[in-house]
């Protein structure tokens, strides 16, 4: 569904994706693992176009979305992205947050886009909050407005980059079991973060990447379990 076929990044002589070859099936789960800088972030963001690439092509489900002539407007719609930090719009309150993009962009009516939007923040838990302004909000529920908004474009594919980790403890159960009911749901992710154990249960692939390039991939169990790469075996060795 997601392909990426010889993908190659360069930051001027700096290579940070070099020849990625990854394919993502329709409702899988693929996290990616590996070191600070070995490119999980920079190859998410060339899945939804906020990157170019130099070598390579990326499709999804068949269309060729990497490259010139690529229409990025089109390609952000298909793909939903959540960060680490959550950019919501300070001075708009959570409806307001989630109604402005798939409005602007034509998704819904405004009408329809309220409705849906309050659908979803129900369903994320935050009902009582669609009035209330970002900071008014603790981390992990502007993190949820902040899946919600993503889902609300309706995307065939969301991208998760390390959406706990600027979350207190006590915090990131209640995303995470967000995660977990979206990937219940059949929602095809892409995504990286520390909590092992979660990405464990959830994935149905992991890609180990190091130095740009991914040297393992395969099932959990595989990848925890019984890990092959001595650089995958020292990487697991010091989360652990
Ligand atoms: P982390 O676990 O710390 O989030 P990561 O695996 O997500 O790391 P990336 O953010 O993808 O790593 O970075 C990969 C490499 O690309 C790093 O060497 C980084 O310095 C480099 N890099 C990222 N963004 C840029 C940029 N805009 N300009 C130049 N180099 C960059
Ligand atoms: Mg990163």
């Amino acid at each position: 569904f997601v392909e990426l076929d010889q993908v190659t990044k360069k930051y001027g002589d700096h290579t940070v994706l070099d020849r990625v070859d990854l394919a993502v099936d329709r409702h899988e789960v693929v996290t990616l693992i590996g070191a600070s800088g070995s490119g999980k972030s920079t190859l998410l963001r060339c899945v939804n176009g906020l990157e170019t690439i130099q070598g390579g092509r990326i499709s999804l489900n068949g269309d060729v979305v990497s490259g010139e002539g690529v229409d990025l407007v089109r390609l952000r719609r298909r793909v939903g992205i959540v960060f680490q930090s959550f950019n919501l719009f300070p001075h708009m309150t959570v409806l307001k947050n989630c109604t402005l993009t798939p409005v602007r962009a034509g998704v819904a009516t405004r009408d329809q886009a309220e409705a849906d939007a309050r659908v979803m923040l129900e369903r994320v838990g935050l009902k009582d909050k669609v009035g209330a302004y970002p900071d008014q909000l603790s981390g992990g529920q502007q993190q949820r407005v902040a899946i919600a908004r993503a889902m609300l474009m309706r995307p065939q594919v969301l991208l998760l980059d390390e959406i706990t980790s600027a979350l207190d403890p006590e915090l990131v159960i209640e995303v995470l079991n967000l995660v977990r009911e979206l990937a219940g749901d059949g929602i095809t992710m892409m995504m990286t973060t520390h909590e092992m154990p979660f990405a464990r249960e959830i994935s149905s692939k992991i890609c180990f990447l190091h130095k740009g390039s991914i040297l393992e991939q395969g099932p959990p169990e595989e990848i925890f379990g019984a890990p092959r790469a001595p650089e995958l075996r020292t990487f697991l060795r010091k989360i652990h």
